[in-house]
């Protein structure tokens, strides 16, 4: 359900916001009404346009679940942080920055990304400053830089409504992404704890529940301890040496196989690499020969 908090409204998104889909938030300023993530509902957001309208698009970060209609809104400027532009410039690039390599693959998806994402490349945008507050008339938002879940992803908190938009740290049972080529573990870890330290009253998410009218509490904490659930078990399926393609096999991550298994399996690969990458920092595993083992 929709629901309006002052000049800010929860625009809930189709299937619950579960990927593909998103919630997004409009910005009622009086200088300026906005749409952040437009890829919550075809239907609701050509009715916004037509009946309050929209003068910018806000991205908090590069992914398809959040861009699907941006097309809508072709007339009005996009903002985003500078990092995560790129992605949105060249469809050739999006995928590199997936780290998808195969040339099977990368045909998948760029008809996904055509079809059902509506990807069309964009030539330019106006960036988002760090830590700046924007004031929109009546309506102030502060940007805050949480990369992690990608380079450039960015929160905001809304501190008049005290109101704080998390994105994709989304507290979802499922545990947080880093999967991506400039995805970051240590990031990810760094901003929770920041968004976490926030005195908001009112927090927004950008899939499945989506907004807390209370505390989230305990799934900060649960969200976070899903990275450190998928370490331990990686580390203990490692008291013997395994291969890369073993500890991949074992769906850790997801537990089990999902459909469709191509894109599973790649994000638990994904997954995987990066833990094995953070694992090797802190010197806790090693890789001898073709197999990993614990130090
Ligand atoms: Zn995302």
């Amino acid at each position: 359900m929709d629901v309006q908090l002052g000049r800010i409204r929860f625009i809930c998104g189709d299937n619950g916001g579960k990927y593909p889909f998103n919630h997004s938030v409009y910005l009622e300023g009086k200088n300026a009404r906005i749409i952040i993530d437009p890829a919550s509902s075809l239907q609701k957001l050509t009715d916004l346009k037509q009946k309050d309208g929209v003068d910018q698009v806000w991205l908090s970060h590069w992914h398809e679940d959040h861009i699907s209609y941006i097309n809508l809104f072709n007339n009005c400027p996009i903002r985003i942080s500078e990092r995560d532009f790129p992605p949105l410039t060249n469809l050739e690039i999006f995928l590199d920055w997936y780290g998808i390599k195969e040339t099977h693959l990368r045909e998948l998806w760029k008809n996904v990304m055509l079809e059902n994402f509506n990807y069309r490349p964009k030539q330019e945008a106006l960036f988002l400053q760090d830590e700046k507050t924007i004031d929109l008339g009546s309506l102030s938002v502060q940007v805050i830089a949480t990369p992690g879940h990608t380079p450039g992803h960015l929160s905001f908190f809304f501190p008049d409504e005290e109101i704080l938009f998390i994105g994709d740290y989304d507290l979802t049972s499922f545990g947080p992404w880093y999967g991506d080529v400039l995805s970051s573990i240590e990031q990810t870890i760094q901003s929770l704890h920041r968004l976490k330290a926030i005195p908001a009253r009112i927090w927004v998410a950008s899939h499945n529940t989506g907004l807390f009218e209370k505390n989230p509490g305990k799934l900060w904490g649960d969200f976070e301890n899903v990275i450190y659930q998928r370490e331990d078990r990686i580390l203990k399926f490692l008291n013997e040496p395994k291969t890369l393609e073993e500890i991949v096999s074992a769906w850790l991550i997801y537990g089990k196989p999902r459909e469709p298994k191509e894109f599973f399996e790649f994000n638990e690969r994904a997954l995987v690499g990066k833990h094995i990458e953070y694992l090797e920092r802190q010197g806790k595993i090693t890789l001898d020969k073709n197999n990993y083992v614990k130090l």
